[in-house]
């Protein structure tokens, strides 16, 4: 797909007299115009390279973080900014999350192809692009109904088969349920028990925790029926994961 969308830019290079202004890209796909231009895959490119120095070495999330246009997501207000390694905000109060903090959620993750994934917290659907992107089958939850059609009709635009739900995240998705990988992109006061049962044995998940001001990044395993190892990463803030196992 993503070849393909590369040599329609190419096609479409638009020349203004004899300078080229930018590749402008119109990407006509069911009734959808994603645009795109060389400045943007230029900042992309320098994005990947910063996330590459802040740590991040998981080249599938490289690549996604690299191919994905995040100003798509975002209002065409902040579209000059999309690339910079910040927060943005979107409808509803909510924010879509710095590029760092996907990567390093996704690298977290440790993606292999065909995973079945549930996001909680949809928000624009970037990471839920990021996460299909890098071969996962991805289940996403979003208790904002605005949020959810947005990126419904986006990722539908950018032709990635996300499943979007509408409803309360912190309940997860009993009837898709075991899952691979589990990741929570909004602020949790404790760790939703009902979660990590619905992760496979050896399954992973992925969620901030803490007060409403900053959170810890816990990474857990499953390790069996009533046993998890988690490590913790200092330095994160979410906007607050609210439902009957979040914040009331
Ligand atoms: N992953 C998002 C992105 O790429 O744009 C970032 C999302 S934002 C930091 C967190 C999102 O979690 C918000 O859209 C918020 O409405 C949502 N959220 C909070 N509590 C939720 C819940 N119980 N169920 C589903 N979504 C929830």
């Amino acid at each position: 797909m993503n070849a393909i969308i590369m040599y329609t830019f190419q096609l479409l290079n638009i020349k203004h007299g004899n300078t080229v202004l930018c590749c402008h890209v119109l990407f006509d796909l069911f009734e959808a115009v994603i645009e795109d231009s060389f400045l943007h895959q230029g900042k992309r490119k320098k994005l990947t390279a910063l996330l590459r120095q802040k740590g991040i070495s998981d080249s599938g999330v490289l690549n996604a973080i690299g191919s994905i246009p995040r100003h798509c997501f975002m209002d065409s207000a902040f579209s000059e900014n999309a690339y910079e390694d910040k927060a943005f905000s979107i409808a509803e109060g909510q924010t879509i999350s710095q590029p760092y903090t996907v990567a390093f959620q996704s690298q977290l993750l440790r993606i292999r192809r065909g995973e079945k994934v549930l996001e909680i917290g949809t928000g624009s659907g970037y990471q839920s692009a990021v996460l299909c992107f890098m071969g996962a089958s991805v289940y996403s939850i979003e208790r904002h109904r605005k949020l959810h059609d947005s990126a419904k009709v986006l990722l539908h635009k950018l032709n990635l088969k996300a499943h979007l739900i509408y409803g309360d995240g912190t309940l997860g998705l009993n009837k898709i349920a075991p899952f691979d990988k589990i990741v929570v992109t909004a602020g949790a006061p404790i760790v939703p028990d009902v979660l990590v049962k619905q992760l496979k044995i050896g399954g992973l998940l992925v969620i901030p925790v803490g007060n409403s001001k900053e959170q810890r990044m816990l990474q857990i395993t499953r390790l069996g029926e009533n046993e998890t190892a988690t490590i913790a990463y200092d330095g994160f803030a979410f906007v607050p994961l609210i439902g009957e196992h979040g914040w009331k």
